[in-house]
């Protein structure tokens, strides 16, 4: 065996489930090529940011982030049916922030720092052809070959792991493109996140420090599009109407993303000595913030089942593993998407009584405390799902 267990892409999800099982002593491969650039920021909710500060990451991320102190939904569908402005403050749950948001180049930067302290071997190239047999995994390099027990499949929407244990998705894709872009603005946003609910999809204004923000805007595609061909000028100027100059004057900084929508979800989140995580497993629009900290929890469970099965002398990439780790995701990551799935819904629709049903579930969220004080306690730290990275004990 070359190491015990091989973690397959270096994007976030990839990089924590390395750093985990580093920690609680698991040799661990990293194959990852340098990422693409990525201009996009990452809402982090609180139990992600206590997952980051257990692992040793945190501190790296802190001076580059922003905290979520509150987040108010604006109904801006024009229909005749409107929900109210909702605005949910961290201080009713006893919590300063809901979270953090944080540029991915710095999440990813402070990442790989701790990779580095840890001395986690690192391949810095992708995997070409991965196969698993009972006894183990083996993946093909560019010019070498690793083996290993168990391959965590971190590689994204396109995963070459999943394909290899030969696990097929559910897949469906809207008729909507997220537009991203960080911007400064001449009015402080007070530490609040702001989502504008619209026919096409939401606007979304999240704190960054100082006086910035990132945007992420869901159009219909030739919409987006369009946007996104805009001059910086232009560009500002549409973000500062769409979002009724909330914060003054705006003006967009350089990286703009351009993100077609779709929920996507893997039949098994393991099988053949694979385990996935992150958007390998799983893949939901960008509302409401969950993608990152679904994936962040799939890492940290994958990680304590791993370390514990270490500490028994258990094969790590047994089907008993295998079948523990599936157990305990399906839950978290079906009622996350279900729920996302039905809000996104719920704005495109022009059918009136679901329009209706949105608005008063709204209503009824601004009116009673003990419900809202739920929904935010479940949004921030989901019942279905708490690792023990997320409870701040390491794994
Ligand atoms: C517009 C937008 C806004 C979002 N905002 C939020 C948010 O606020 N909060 C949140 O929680 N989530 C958010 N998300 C979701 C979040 O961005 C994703 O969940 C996250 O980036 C997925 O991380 P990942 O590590 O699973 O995959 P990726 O970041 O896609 O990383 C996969 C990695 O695998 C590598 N790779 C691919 N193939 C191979 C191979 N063969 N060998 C080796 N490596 C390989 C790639 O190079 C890449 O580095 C947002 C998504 C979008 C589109």
């Amino acid at each position: 065996m070359t190491a015990e267990v091989a973690v397959v892409g270096g994007g976030p999800a990839g990089l924590m489930s390395a750093i985990a099982l580093k920690a609680a002593g698991v040799d661990t491969l990293l194959i990852a090529p340098q990422p693409d650039d990525d201009h996009r920021t990452t809402a982090l909710l609180a139990g992600s940011v206590t997952a980051l500060a257990t692992l040793g990451v945190w501190q790296a991320c802190l001076p580059h982030a922003a905290p979520l102190a509150s987040i108010r939904l604006v109904d801006d569908t024009r229909r005749l049916l409107r929900a109210p402005e909702v605005m949910f403050a961290a201080t009713e749950i006893g919590l300063d922030a809901f979270g953090y948001n944080i540029e991915n180049r710095h999440l990813i930067a402070a990442l790989y720092e701790r990779a580095a302290q840890l001395k986690i071997s690192r391949v810095a190239a992708p995997a070409v052809a991965i196969a698993s047999d009972p006894a183990g995994v083996t993946i093909t390099l560019a010019d070498s070959v690793a083996r290993v027990r168990l391959a965590i499949g971190a590689d994204g929407q396109r995963s070459l792991c999943r394909a290899a244990a030969g696990i097929g998705t559910d897949r469906r894709a809207y008729p909507q493109t997220a537009l991203t872009v960080n911007l400064a603005h001449e009015r402080p946003h007070q530490d609040t996140a702001t989502e504008f609910h619209t026919g096409s999809g939401p606007l979304t204004l999240v704190p960054l420090p100082g006086r910035r923000s990132s945007v992420v805007c869901v159009l219909d595609p030739k919409r987006a599009a369009a946007l996104a061909a805009m001059t910086d000028a232009d560009l500002s100027a549409e973000i500062e109407r769409r979002a009724h100059s909330l914060f003054g004057k705006m003006n967009v900084e350089p990286g703009r993303g351009v993100f077609p929508l779709a929920v996507e979800t893997a039949h098994s989140f393991a099988r053949g000595r694979i385990a996935l995580v992150g958007e390998a497993a799983h893949v939901v629009p960008p509302i409401g913030a969950q993608g990152l900290n679904l994936g962040f929890r799939d890492a940290a469970t994958l990680g304590e089942i791993v370390a514990e099965a270490r500490r028994n002398s258990v094969d790590l990439g047994s089907p008993g593993v295998l079948a523990r780790y599936d157990n305990q995701r399906r839950a978290d990551v079906t009622s996350r998407k279900i729920a996302i799935d039905l809000l996104n819904r719920s704005l495109l629709t022009d059918f009136l009584p679901v329009q209706g049903i949105r608005g008063l579930s709204l209503f009824l969220v601004d009116r009673i405390g003990p419900l809202r004080r739920a929904l935010m306690r479940e949004g921030v730290m989901p019942a279905a799902s708490q690792p023990r990275l997320m409870r701040g004990e390491m794994v």
